[in-house]
């Protein structure tokens, strides 16, 4: 069991700023995602977490206690890596006894952890076969297995799924949330799939250029981006942005549609002359009274759905709008569409970040 703070951690490599001090608080039990396109600090985050890398500001705390300038081995920390790094000349069993064994455990506490273990992630049947003949999922089970057995106070991943094709990391990704919820071990999970973070975090830190953009719940990432950044990495696609000419609660948005801005967001636009409109595809309805007009480019079928893109300007400005399996779209043809009015955000076209809905009091 363990809290994880973070308080101004920063990482320089010479003049490169990896991680810029980064305040976060990882709570006990909870299973955060690192989550940026690559090259925004999260491993290196990680690897400072983990004492495998120094900080070169700022300080970590576990449990209340700075173990900034501790050892890796005195963390009480497990790490699991996306390539295996198993021992490939022992068994599955000798590799997961392997941590046990170095802490000096008794035969039959070894004995007790490992079966307790196999039986979680399902690898009885492998015990005495070497890695090297497992498949990928299996080696990285064995992989997770050997991490799990020390019962450590957290749990660190660093894309534990990125070698593994598409259908095990699908059944993976479920195996290591159930197994997070048995063990209730604080976890720290670093990936660039967006679809992973949403899946299996508590919360998300989403990273970019060496910052923490946004920290927050899936649900509340994906509905309230804090800047324009995060609106577009996360959802595939993501989010739309188009920017529009701003006047008395209409939006001139290219290609000439008036977009009445709805009720609740006219304070809060008041006085700015050019603003970035946001919504997700599924807010998209289609409507052939919509005040929005737009041209098919393309579509692509999803089996539940179909994914309409439509460019607003001509052939520029394509836009995504999620429709219904079977809605007839033939590439060029005009089409009107409204905004679920709950669904819409704005953004300010300079520093990209968020326009707040100002609450009226009273
Ligand atoms: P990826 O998903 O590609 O691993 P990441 O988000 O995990 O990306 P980091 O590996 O943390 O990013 O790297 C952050 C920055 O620090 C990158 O520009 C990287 O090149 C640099 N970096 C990482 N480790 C070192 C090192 N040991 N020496 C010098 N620069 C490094």
């Amino acid at each position: 069991m363990a809290q994880i703070d973070l308080i101004k951690v920063e990482k320089k490599f010479g003049d490169l700023h990896a991680v810029k001090p980064m305040d976060l608080t990882i709570h006990n039990g909870e299973f955060v995602v690192l989550l940026g396109p690559s090259g925004c600090g999260k491993t290196t985050t990680l690897r400072m977490i983990a004492g495998l890398e120094t900080v070169t500001g700022g300080s970590i705390q576990i449990n209340g206690q700075d173990i900034t300038n501790k050892p890796a081995r005195e963390r009480d920390i497990a790490m699991v890596f996306q390539f295996f790094a198993l021992y490939p000349h022992m068994t599955v069993r000798e590799n997961i006894a392997f941590p046990l064994q170095a802490q000096g455990e008794t035969r039959s506490v070894i004995d007790q952890r490992v079966s307790e273990v196999v039986r979680m992630l399902q690898i009885e049947p492998y015990l005495k076969l070497r890695p090297g003949s497992l498949s990928g999922g299996d080696q990285q089970r064995v992989a997770l297995a050997r991490a799990l057995v020390r019962r450590p106070a957290a749990f660190l991943m660093d894309e534990p799924l990125g070698a593994l094709d598409a259908d095990f990391r699908e059944s993976m990704r479920a195996e290591i949330k159930r197994l997070h919820l048995v063990n209730n071990a604080t976890s720290v999970y670093v990936t660039h799939d967006q679809i992973e973070a949403m899946a299996m975090g508590d919360r998300i830190v989403v990273m970019s250029n060496a910052t923490v953009q946004q920290v927050g719940t899936p649900i509340d990432v994906y509905n309230n981006p804090s800047n324009m950044f995060v609106a577009r990495f996360i959802g595939s696609p993501g989010m739309n942005l188009v920017t529009g000419e701003h006047h008395a609660g209409t939006l001139t948005l290219p290609g000439g549609s008036q977009y009445a801005v709805p009720l609740k967001w006219r304070t809060a636009l008041e006085g700015r002359s050019k603003v970035v409109l946001g919504f997700r595809p599924e807010a998209l309805l289609l409507d052939e009274n919509g005040q929005v007009s737009a041209k098919v480019y393309g579509d692509d079928l999803h089996g539940s759905f179909t994914m309409l893109h439509l460019a607003l300007n001509g052939e520029s400005e394509v836009i995504h709008g999620r429709a219904e399996r079977g809605v007839a779209s033939k590439i060029g043809a005009q089409v009107s569409f409204t905004l679920d009015p709950e669904m819409v955000r704005f953004f300010d076209p300079e520093s990209e970040t968020a326009i707040a809905l100002e609450v009226r009091h009273g």
